[in-house]
């Protein structure tokens, strides 16, 4: 079985005492592809460390995280769009498999409501630029998530609305969208409420992940998250869907190959 955790934060300071056993629990359990999202420049030495140690199985992402969306963003940005320059061109043999996390977070703090929109949108015209995926973070800001998806929409606009919590219209409305839903610990949460629906929205827009170290399954809840414990979120998605755990994983993994192209 491989399984394919499409958002984990691998490289977090959660896990510098274990991170090598984090890593073999995980790729023990079948968690054979991880996909790392970015938040900022003060990441990137980390994340390619991690690349380095695990060329086969962690694919980079590039991107300037919403809620560090600060006075300084012009300079994060400048850093996200010369990393994509850097690995983006033919002779490089390291690449970037999405944009992201991008998005809009309006949970924490709104004082940068209009740069995060700015940096939202001028990210998934980077996207677009290099024929990526984007991986959107979207928390208390669907409405103005939704707004700037609808400016850049269209045949190169697709990817993966991640930790999706939001209801089945909106879920449809993300896939109208050319997104997939990114589906975590939040499913096995008894108050998550997107348990109740996702039978209703065809498997071949889902992808699993774990958003690790945050977000634990059930029954780890409130506690460290790691990419292992993507089973947790397997076992759920087998009650929901009716599907062997090996079956879900086999479509889940595929649905990741189309998005990242790998
Ligand atoms: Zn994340």
């Amino acid at each position: 079985m491989i399984l394919t955790d499409t958002h984990t934060h691998i490289y977090s300071e959660a896990f510098e005492e274990d991170q090598k056993e984090m890593m073999t629990r995980a790729i023990a359990a079948g968690v054979k592809r991880f996909f790392v999202p970015a938040i900022d420049s003060t990441y990137t030495h980390a994340m390619y460390a991690i690349e380095k140690e695990y060329p086969e199985e962690v694919f980079l992402m590039m991107g300037l995280h919403p809620t560090h969306v600060k006075e300084n963003y012009e300079e994060e940005l400048a850093h996200v769009e010369e990393e994509l320059a850097k690995r983006m061109q033919k002779e490089s043999d390291k690449k970037f498999f999405a944009v992201g996390e991008i998005g809009m977070d309006l949970y924490w703090d709104k004082t940068f409501i209009e740069e995060q929109k700015i940096a939202f949108r001028k990210q998934i015209q980077l996207a677009k630029q290099y024929k990526l995926p984007i991986v959107i973070h979207c928390r208390e800001a669907f409405d103005e998530v939704f707004e700037v998806l609808e400016l850049e929409k269209g045949e190169e606009l697709f990817g993966i609305f991640h930790c999706f919590t939001g209801t089945l219209e909106q879920a449809q409305k993300a896939i109208s969208y050319g997104m997939k839903l990114g589906i975590g610990g939040v499913v096995t949460f008894k108050n998550g409420k997107i348990d109740k629906f996702l039978d209703q929205i065809d498997i071949k827009h889902i992808v699993l992940e774990t958003d690790a170290p945050y977000l634990s399954p059930t029954p780890y809840r409130g506690k460290r998250n790691e990419s292992a414990y993507l089973i947790n979120v397997l076992e759920k998605m087998v009650d929901i869907y009716g599907k062997s755990e090996a079956e879900l994983a086999e479509i889940t993994t595929q649905n990741s190959k189309e998005v990242f192209g790998i």
